[in-house]
């Protein structure tokens, strides 16, 4: 099992938010944050839909607003990334390979290396996004996928190894479960 491969705490989220809206950027300053990487597929926009509406467009606005950098950080290609990336006005990484540290340590040189600490990865994904932050000793936040029917089988396969980390979660730190207070059925 690949969750026996990496430490338990590594699947850990810091927080979860029903979506990206719901999560309080100026709480995210006052805790250190300075950069938000952010996972694009099926956190900002479902793989269907390849722009930002204007709902986002005034998040990322207003996220610029209060200083942070902000890049989105995709295992997607380029053409999707770049296309949504610009958009928002923010850098990006594509082909980033989350839950490996190769993709987040483009965007740590770009920002000439940060403290870990100052970094909060959101993302809908325990095998790609949590996992993938918490090895980096990221700030994580989880959110609900925004459409689960139209995954590929590979993040379907990923799906299934993340209902079997939460059930293990649920059985093992029933406390940490409930506080994280997760909405989808996952
Ligand atoms: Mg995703």
């Amino acid at each position: 099992m690949i969750e026996l491969l990496f430490k338990r705490k590594n699947f850990y989220p810091d927080e979860y938010k029903k979506t990206v809206f719901d999560i309080n950027f100026n709480d995210l300053l006052k805790k250190g944050i300075k950069n938000i990487f952010i996972d694009l597929d099926n956190t900002l926009i479902p793989y269907n839909i390849s722009e930002a509406d204007e709902k986002t467009l005034k998040l990322f606005k207003d996220i610029h607003n209060l200083g942070f950098q902000v890049f989105i950080i995709s295992n997607n290609k380029k053409g999707r990334v770049k296309l949504f990336a610009d958009m928002v006005e923010s850098r990006y990484v594509y082909s980033a390979q989350k839950p490996f540290k190769s993709g987040f340590r483009r965007a740590l040189r770009k920002v000439g290396h940060p403290d870990p600490k100052t970094v909060c990865l959101i993302g809908d994904q325990f095998m790609t996004d949590v996992l993938g932050g918490k090895r980096m000793g990221f700030y994580v936040i989880v959110v609900d996928a925004i459409q689960r029917k139209s995954e590929k089988w590979y993040t379907k396969y990923n799906r299934h190894l993340e209902k079997k980390i939460l059930q293990r979660l649920k059985r093992t730190d029933k406390e940490f479960y409930d506080r994280l207070n997760l909405q989808e059925k996952r």
